[in-house]
């Protein structure tokens, strides 16, 4: 009795059905009883036949009372079959299903579940589900899962599977919660809550089942992001940074700062002057300007005498930030360097040297950063730009590069409030809600392929005017299993073609940093009228000049990615557009590609991709590095989120009896010590 047993050995598997259950990614006996119903439908009621209601799914006890009756229409062969109890009869239905009158018998019992039509004078039932009802009926007469199913695999081949896996295997199931803690939080224990989230008894027993699972989902996934929090922020009190006038700051910028601007910084401000280590969220949609608010942030710690890093995703991010900073900063006295994987060993270990003596005040840089050769001298301010591309453990590394540092996490990537709690823990959160004034709406069009030449002339003539822009693809280069445009392919073609008249340039991931950045920077001083690309210039890239992006295949895109993207154009007061196309239209891409026409609003646009793709996919659960929550929803279920992080809190701090918790603690972590590496390690 095991249940890692490959599911192939089950009794009524077999290798046929095992290839099926693997395309919904059960393998062992455990992936199945964690293969958790979709949804449910109450065919508990078994309603006599005067009584069904026409177009309702409905379940009745019925003899047959007849023959097959077969008859062909169209290529199509109809078999009706009557049935009848007690109180009345109607007709069974199928479709091209000729076989089906073999498996009945004259007078037989069956519980028959189905949607009750009526046409013509007779009422019916299409396709029903059949069980004979002198045997155990999994498919009526009860409270029955729904499963996700592929090609091949019927609910009932499955229903029977689990519930015999189930009979077999329940206690084979560890409970992970003791006693006491199943009472304290009113717990169904772990067999009683996986039986009935397949085969509820009663509605009431489904509820149960569901909360025991989802809080265990929580709680499992709390107490990974704790023991990551308590690994590394130790330390509470922080550095008490004197006031800093920013005059001079201030005087050498060539705008003033937005309404939303202001209050973010002033609650930056109000932290790094408290005395607490800061720990807060900087949300703001692209182009709202949070660049600046880090740039002022950083300026008061280096003239607190301490040092400052800006962390960020990309090499062309980096740069772009340096270059900025340094343009500014140079004027103030404030010496900036930067750090990427791409500069030369020899330069790298001159800054090492300077950033740990103190010669440098600000860092900026890409994940070389937290490599452990770079140690400061002292790190009052760590900044992270575009948090979403990294994990939690990454900001744990960054932030440890000093003593009591205080943090300050960047983000165009609106996520609600309770997930920020879990991922960022106790992080104050700041908004820029506004955009600098003079910015113009976007126009986004979404057209099909067949208008794509339009498209690139409507680019020509922006281009006529001095501007740039920015074509994006989803592949580097061509693929012959996937089917879209590719930044090498489309660079050829129109470099050679439309745009024959101006400058391209082509940059990509795959590219050696040094020519990317070459392409790059000659984009950004305007050398380069067109740049075709991969999403590498999704996060953060600055050129007011460019006015036009076209994304090829937009249907491959992620709403929230379009929207980065968009945010490349549209920067400064001139008008800019952005032109979706689209080479293949489902009515999910439809439905998606509208909201990018309608808002700008990022803000809204997460919203809908959540309305549209569902939480778990949104939030690119692996992006987080969180262990997939199976049942959890993150919205759905935000009272049982909050229950079992109160939950983790006294479990962690052990509140109440310690030698119960640690030894709990113990077994737990040994348990789930994968998904607990899972977020640790990412
Ligand atoms: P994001 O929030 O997307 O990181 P950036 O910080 O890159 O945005 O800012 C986008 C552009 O807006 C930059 O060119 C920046 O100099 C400019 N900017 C920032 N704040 C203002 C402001 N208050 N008024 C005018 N322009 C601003
Ligand atoms: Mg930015």
């Amino acid at each position: 009795m095991d249940l890692s047993k490959p599911i192939q050995y089950v009794k009524g598997v077999g290798p046929k059905r095992a290839l099926l259950l693997k395309r919904i990614g059960i393998e062992t006996v455990k992936d199945a009883l964690e293969y958790y119903p979709r949804e449910y439908e109450d065919r508990e009621k078994i309603i006599p036949i005067d009584m069904l209601k026409i177009g309702e799914k409905q379940t009745f006890k019925a003899y047959i009372a007849g023959k097959a009756r077969e008859y062909r229409i169209k290529g199509l062969i109809i078999t009706k079959i009557p049935v009848k109890d007690g109180s009345g009869a109607l007709e069974l239905v199928w479709y091209n299903q000729p076989y089906v009158k073999n498996n009945f018998k004259l007078g037989e019992e069956y519980i028959i579940n189905g949607r009750i039509s009526y046409k013509y004078g007779q009422v019916y039932v299409e396709n029903p589900t059949m069980d004979k009802s002198d045997v155990l009926n999994l498919n009526a007469g009860r409270i029955v899962p729904i499963y996700k199913l592929t090609d091949g695999l019927s609910q009932k081949i499955l229903r029977n599977i689990i519930y015999s896996l189930l009979k077999e295997y329940i206690n084979e199931i560890e409970e992970i919660f003791d006693e006491d803690f199943l009472t304290e939080y009113n717990l169904l224990g772990i067999r009683k809550a996986i039986k009935n989230i397949h085969f509820p008894e009663s509605p009431e027993m489904l509820e149960r089942a569901k909360y025991r699972l989802i809080f265990q989902e929580f709680f499992i996934l709390q107490l990974g992001l704790n023991l990551i929090k308590n690994r590394y922020d130790i330390d509470k009190s922080g550095i008490k940074f004197k006031h800093v006038d920013l005059s001079e700051f201030l005087n050498n910028l060539k705008f003033t700062f937005t309404k939303a601007q202001d209050k973010a910084l002033n609650e930056i401000l109000n932290d790094m002057y408290s005395g607490k280590v800061m720990n807060r969220l900087l949300q703001g949609d692209v182009g709202s300007g949070k660049t600046i608010i880090a740039a002022a942030a950083m300026y008061v710690a280096v003239k607190n005498g301490y040092q400052a890093s800006i962390l960020t995703p990309t090499e062309i991010l980096a740069k772009q930030h340096y270059l900025s900073l340094k343009e500014l900063y140079d004027k103030l006295g404030v010496k900036t360097e930067l750090l990427t994987g791409s500069i030369s060993n020899k330069r790298k270990n001159l800054i090492i040297e300077k950033v740990k003596n103190g010669e440098i005040d600000v860092l900026v840089g890409t994940h070389s950063l937290i490599e452990d050769n770079v140690q400061f001298k002292n790190l009052g301010l760590a900044i992270t730009d575009e948090q979403h591309r990294f994990g939690v453990r990454q900001r744990a590394m960054f932030k440890n590069k000093g003593n009591q540092t205080n943090v300050l996490v960047m983000t165009a990537t609106p996520i609600p409030r309770t997930l920020a709690l879990m991922l960022y823990g106790d992080l104050d959160i700041s908004i820029i809600d506004e955009l600098p004034p003079g910015r113009k709406k976007v126009e986004t069009y979404a057209i099909s392929g067949a208008l794509r030449e339009r498209a690139y002339k409507f680019v020509v003539n922006e281009i006529k005017k001095g501007h740039q822009a920015y074509i994006v693809c989803p592949l580097i280069e061509d693929s012959q299993t996937i089917y879209a445009k590719s930044a090498e392919v489309v660079y050829e073609e129109i470099y050679k073609g439309v745009f024959k008249d101006f400058r391209v340039g082509l940059v990509h991931g795959g590219m050696n940093s040094n020519d990317k950045d070459k392409v790059m920077s000659e984009f950004v001083d305007g050398e380069i009228d067109i740049l075709v690309s991969t999403t590498v210039i999704e996060v953060g890239v600055n050129v007011p000049n460019a006015t036009v992006i076209v994304i090829e295949n937009a249907e491959r895109f992620g709403l929230a990615q379009l929207h980065q993207l968009r945010g490349r154009v549209g920067r400064s007061s001139h008008q800019s557009y952005c032109i979706l196309i689209a080479y293949s239209y489902s009515d999910v891409v439809k439905k998606r590609l509208k909201v990018m026409t309608e808002t700008n609003d990022g803000f809204k646009i997460a919203e809908k991709d959540l309305e549209i793709r569902g939480p778990g996919e949104f939030f690119g659960v692996k992006q987080h590095g969180l262990p997939e929550l199976k049942l959890a929803n993150l919205f759905d279920d935000i009272e049982i989120l909050k229950l079992a992080q109160k939950a983790v809190e006294r479990f962690i701090s052990y509140d109440g009896n310690f030698e119960r918790h640690s030894k709990m603690k113990a077994e737990l972590i040994e348990r789930f010590r994968d998904k607990l590496e899972g977020i640790i390690l990412n």
